[in-house]
């Protein structure tokens, strides 16, 4: 039986990355380590948080149609490297991206399947409020960013769920409860994800060397 695949996404700030570890922490899901050619914040690891890639690296697996969806955010590269989500469906598990608006239409094209779980902040005041607190941009980065929140929850009925992230443990548990539900339906992913993931030896190898920089070891 194959796996399902959940994407998370929302406006940066809104708290995806809080919500998902608490996710992660209480159900069974292969989370998606992206790729990206953004530089790492203080406390990030490398093959942790991001495979970190320089724009060529990020390129060629590109041109190799290595990514399930890509995007450039606020003057960076993104992308969900394809391969161990394809296979981590395989073997059956779940898997969850949590990955920006672009991609996340980008996935929905490609696997109508995929079932996409949209995070509002419970105002856009609320997102600046916490965009400003954790001092990680610049005013200038605060303002595309919220720009490119407005346009986020602009188009918000194009998901498949929304939680709004007001109380952490009250959206974790809206979270838990989507995919719960989602896990009893009935029908399973359609060959369509096969057939768009479809293996290739050239890009695996791609993807092993660029896994081997970053780890120092192998991929499973
Ligand atoms: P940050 O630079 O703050 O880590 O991430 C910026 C935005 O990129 C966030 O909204 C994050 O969810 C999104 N993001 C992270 N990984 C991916 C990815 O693989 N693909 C896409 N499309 N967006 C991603």
């Amino acid at each position: 039986m194959r796996g399902r695949l959940f994407v998370m996404t929302g406006a940066s700030g809104v708290g995806k990355g809080t919500v998902r570890a608490k996710v992660l922490e209480r159900t069974r899901l292969f989370y998606s380590i992206s790729m990206t050619t953004r530089s790492p914040r203080p406390g990030e690891r490398d093959g942790v948080d991001y495979y970190f890639v320089d724009r060529a690296a990020f390129e060629a697996l590109l041109a190799q149609d290595g990514f399930l969806e890509h995007a450039e955010y606020v003057g960076h590269l993104y992308g969900t490297p394809r391969l161990p989500v394809e296979r981590a469906l395989e073997r059956g598990e779940d898997v969850l991206l949590e990955i920006e608006v672009q991609g996340a239409l980008q996935v929905k094209a490609k696997v109508p399947e995929a079932v996409l779980i949209f995070l509002l902040p419970p105002s856009l005041s609320e997102l600046k409020r916490r965009l400003v607190y954790r001092g990680k941009d610049s005013p200038e980065k605060i303002e595309k960013r919220l720009k490119q929140a407005e346009w986020e929850i602009e188009n918000a009925h194009l998901f498949d769920y929304v939680v709004v992230n007001d109380v952490l443990e009250e959206a974790v548990a809206d979270f838990l409860a989507i995919l719960t539900a989602e896990r009893r339906r009935t029908s399973r992913m359609a060959p369509a994800l096969a057939r768009a993931l479809e293996r290739d030896p050239d890009l695996e190898a791609e993807l092993d060397a660029i896994v081997r920089r970053s780890y120092g070891g192998t991929r499973d």
